[in-house]
């Protein structure tokens, strides 16, 4: 099994044992003697390290953190927080990630930019508030984001016709989209998708 998966079983187990007992604060040793017995068990194997498992999911949201080392799960807090907005514990691991620094430009907090946790894949779009769907931008490039779809969908359109025009050896559309594009360019927007010449 890779690695990844079998992080994710041992992530499933810890969950497996807070979904038994909802809604009970429950300390520290009680489900790490749980989930290290279990998994050896189950697989054989030694679970190393639950307590960075327990942290993480704390941190995804799917663990309340009660105090320390007194963890909760609430299958109501996990639903409003699967779609919410990251917790503050995440966005820090974000914004250190990341070193405090927009991902775009470069700027941040020692450049006196206020920096966001943005959602990589929209939440709009169905994805979770998890640590890998975050990025740290600075509040300019945050709105630009969330703004600049309609130029996305406008500048991918305009690609597409690009390259149909060549193809079909349409001169005059060619140079019209060319010229659009040129545009995008110049104004150094949607930057991120590539229109290749
Ligand atoms: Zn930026």
């Amino acid at each position: 099994m890779s690695n990844k998966g079998n992080q994710q079983t041992q992530l499933d187990l810890i969950m497996e044992y807070f979904k038994k007992n909802p809604k009970r604060d429950i300390k520290h040793p009680e489900i790490v003697d749980w989930v290290v017995s279990e998994y050896k068990r189950r697989t054989g194997r030694i679970f190393r390290d639950p307590d960075r498992g327990i942290r993480r999911l704390s941190q995804d949201g799917k663990l309340i953190k009660i105090g320390k080392g007194i963890y909760k799960y609430d299958p109501e807090f996990v639903k409003n927080q699967k779609f919410g907005d990251f917790t503050s514990a995440q966005k820090e691991i974000i914004f250190k990630r990341d070193n405090y620094r927009c991902v775009i430009c470069g700027k941040g907090r020692a450049d006196g930019v206020e920096i966001q946790a943005d959602h990589i894949k929209p939440k709009d779009l169905g994805s979770e508030s998890i640590i890998e769907n975050g990025q740290t931008l600075c509040a300019q490039h945050n709105f630009r984001k969330k703004n600049y779809k309609q130029t996305e969908t406008g500048k991918k359109m305009f690609i597409r016709l690009y390259e149909l025009a060549e193809y079909k050896k349409d001169n005059k559309l060619k140079i019209f989209c060319a010229e659009v594009l040129k545009v995008y360019e110049k104004n150094k927007v949607n930057g991120h998708i590539v229109w290749k010449k």
